[in-house]
């Protein structure tokens, strides 16, 4: 995202809507005072431009080329990934599993959220995350967009978007739901070497033989539920000749 600082007044209004903070004040060869983004920190999530807060339209998005644009895929909900088609930073079925089955009984959905707003995350620490997982044996969620950027065998990042900084990015894969433990503790001994913040989700069925959040609790954590409620937004389970099948 840029300001043209030939329209900007200095008022400053925009500041406070920067996911990032990374908006500030410079003053220009003559004194004139204007706010300008420090590109470098900018995930280009298009906050600032789509609310409107700027009366003299000096806020604009320049056409944005590969490698920068998978800042604004990552980042603005707006912007469709070439890859998925679909908006976002990873699959709708982490939400809808009820919908769509995509977690059956005695396996966990993992997800690895790397950043958030206000912190950010380089692509670079996706690869950190995205080799330990390699390692352990772990494929990747190949509908999630996130893993087209990650080398399929080693699950490092590719290198010429390393740099690049999103809001969030999200790995996700599916696993045995007995490696819970090992996997969690894997990610849980990332947490020194990248350069953001961690969180990660998990999907289960939660039937009474399911021992997920147990084993979360005796590795110390305190997992916060943060149950989804479907609303029909999901896609049913389309299987074979079986449309709509939604499995127990
Ligand atoms: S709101 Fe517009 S005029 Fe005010 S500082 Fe931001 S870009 Fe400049
Ligand atoms: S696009 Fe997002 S990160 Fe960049 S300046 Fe605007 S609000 Fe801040």
């Amino acid at each position: 995202m840029r300001i043209d600082e030939a329209k900007c007044s200095g008022c400053g209004r925009c500041h406070e809507y920067c996911t990032m903070s990374c908006t500030g004040f410079v003053r220009l060869l003559g004194g004139k005072v204007v706010s300008q983004v420090d590109e470098d920190e900018c995930v280009d999530c298009g906050v600032c431009e789509r609310s409107k807060v700027c009366g003299l339209e000096a806020i604009y998005a320049p056409e944005a080329a590969w490698p920068r644009s998978v800042r604004g895929t990552f980042s603005n909900p707006l912007i469709e990934h070439k890859e998925t088609k679909v908006p976002g930073r990873g699959t709708e079925e982490m939400k809808t599993n009820e919908v769509t089955g995509r977690f059956p009984p005695g396996f966990v959905g993992m997800s690895v959220e790397l950043g958030r707003p206000g912190v950010g995350a380089r692509l670079a620490d996706a690869g950190i995350v995205g080799r330990a997982l390699k390692r352990m044996g772990i494929s990747l969620e190949p509908k999630n967009p996130l893993t087209t950027l990650l080398d399929p065998v080693t699950g490092d990042c590719l290198p010429e978007v390393a740099r690049e900084k999103v809001l969030s990015a999200i790995i996700e894969f599916l696993l045995p739901a007995e490696r819970t433990a090992e996997v969690l503790g894997a990610i849980r001994a990332l947490a020194g070497q990248v350069d953001t913040v961690i969180s990660v989700d998990l999907v289960y069925r939660n039937v009474p033989e399911s021992n997920v959040l147990d084993t979360v609790f005796d590795m110390g954590e305190s997992p916060y539920h943060n149950g989804k409620t479907n609303v029909g937004l999901g896609r049913p389970r389309v299987d074979g000749d079986k449309v709509g099948e939604v499995r127990s």
